[in-house]
């Protein structure tokens, strides 16, 4: 998290300082300082994630931030994705299916905060979650765009929060399916 993101979270307690969740209204309480509707949410969100992270735990961000949980699971539930099991850095796992370099490292400046998603069919999406993008940045993403590897899509609707973009590389089919799975849920759900 940033530094100024940070000066605005309010701990009362060295505790929940160090180990402590921040809550939707900006608070930080550990475990032991966490009211009982605290409790309620933080059980609640995880109930809510499981089809999402299966056994994983919560990425970076989400895994501090209650605010960020509620949003992740609002996202992924939108785009129909699953947290992937990779810790691919780059764009291997997004091309392949795999990350076989032993020291997986960015591909550019732009992947901050990177996640990567699948759908019914496999890898679907990799997301960045950058705080903003260099001119570099979007020259290298209009390149990855028009070779049409990958459709990709900027927006601010990510999850990590605190003022940052959303950077989208859909695998091209992975797209379409997604698209359709949410347009035959909505018909389903009418
Ligand atoms: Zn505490
Ligand atoms: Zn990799």
């Amino acid at each position: 998290m940033s530094p100024r993101a940070q000066a605005k979270v309010a701990a009362n307690h060295d505790c929940c300082t160090n180990t402590g969740l921040i809550y939707p209204d900006r608070g930080k309480r550990c475990d032991q300082h966490a009211t009982a509707a605290d409790r309620t949410l933080v059980a609640d969100l995880a109930k809510k994630a499981r089809p999402i992270l299966g056994t994983q735990i919560w990425p970076y961000g989400a895994d501090i931030d209650v605010a960020a949980r509620q949003r992740l699971i609002a996202w992924a539930e939108e785009h129909n994705v699953k947290l992937a099991k990779t810790r691919c850095q780059g764009l291997h796992w997004l091309r392949t299916g795999r990350c076989g370099v032993s020291l997986c490292k960015r591909a550019g400046r732009w992947m901050d905060h990177v996640t990567s998603w699948t759908n019914h069919d496999g890898p679907a999406l990799l997301l960045a979650q950058p705080y903003g993008l260099m001119p570099d940045d979007v020259i290298q993403l209009g390149g990855l765009a028009t070779s049409g590897e990958f459709k990709v899509q900027i927006d601010g609707n990510g999850w990590y929060g605190y003022g940052s973009v959303a950077v989208e590389l859909w695998r091209p089919g992975a797209y379409e399916t997604s698209s359709q799975q949410r347009v035959s849920e909505v018909l389903d759900n009418s």
